[in-house]
């Protein structure tokens, strides 16, 4: 009997070894974290947790595939975002004329930003607060910090009254689809701001009937020193889009991490 409990607990002291053995082989063979991955986890902590063999691992106890592995034309890269297609484009920062098709930050997973801001009209908006912007107040979901950076933009833009006539809002939230496409506006989430539609450019205005392919002539009003503002505190301009919007202020950490 003694004999029998000698080898059940070597049995078991030998298992527990190969099982040791066993879960640690797969974690170390398992192909590195794609950068993607790593600097969402980085920008969405509290929603983003980890990442294993393709997945995404969300705070809720659900998986998020990372990438689908499908070849997607442009138009594509828009309508049906997985997270790896929101690092397609490059946001370039050293340029103030964005090349040819570079449009990051419009590719949005629908999947990962419904997750995070809600996934209806009601659920974004239950979670809204104010934030008061020269003079005004503007609704602002305070989920990732998106609230607290548009305080501090404000906070910063109040020592620059020589840009004080560029900051009148011109909306934050409001739950809609992307003007003649089926994928939801970046306004539905309440992270988005417009501001000074009077100064604004938008590439559409100046190229009415193009499609989103074709070459396009740039242009765009809003002074350097704002946009940089804004940067600072985690929002993408969409003046930095080939398919400019330059009213557009979006909280996409995600992006200027990916683009320093
Ligand atoms: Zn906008």
């Amino acid at each position: 009997m003694k004999r029998f409990f000698k080898t059940t607990a070597a049995l078991a002291g030998m298992l527990s070894v190969a099982v040791i053995f066993f879960t640690a082989v797969p974690a170390s063979a398992q192909p590195s974290i794609p950068q993607g991955a790593k600097i969402l986890m980085k920008a969405y902590p509290n929603f983003i947790k980890g990442y294993e063999n393709g997945y995404l691992l969300m705070s809720d106890g659900t998986k998020m595939q990372y990438d689908d592995g499908r070849k997607k034309s442009f138009e594509q890269k828009l309508d049906d975002a997985d997270p790896e297609d929101m690092f397609a484009f490059k946001y370039d920062r050293k340029s103030w004329t964005p090349e040819y098709l570079q449009d990051a930050g419009r590719s949005r997973c629908e999947q990962l930003f419904k997750k995070m801001y809600g996934s209806s009209a009601a659920e974004v908006r239950k979670h809204l607060v104010t934030v008061s912007w020269f003079g005004e107040k503007v609704l602002f979901t305070p989920i990732n910090g998106a609230a607290d950076s548009l305080r501090a933009v404000a906070r910063e833009l109040e020592k620059h009254p020589e840009l004080r006539s560029y900051l009148k809002s011109s909306g934050s939230f409001y739950w809609r689809k992307v003007r003649g496409a089926n994928r939801q506006s970046a306004h539905s989430y309440g992270m988005t701001i417009d501001i000074a539609v009077a100064k604004s450019d938008y590439w559409l205005w100046k190229n009415p009937g193009k499609k989103e392919t074709e070459k396009i002539v740039y242009a765009n009003r809003f002074p350097k020193e704002l946009i940089l503002i804004f940067e600072k505190h985690g929002f993408i301009w969409g003046g930095r889009w080939y398919h400019y919007d330059t009213m557009h202020f979006e909280f996409r950490p995600e992006i200027l991490m990916a683009n320093p």
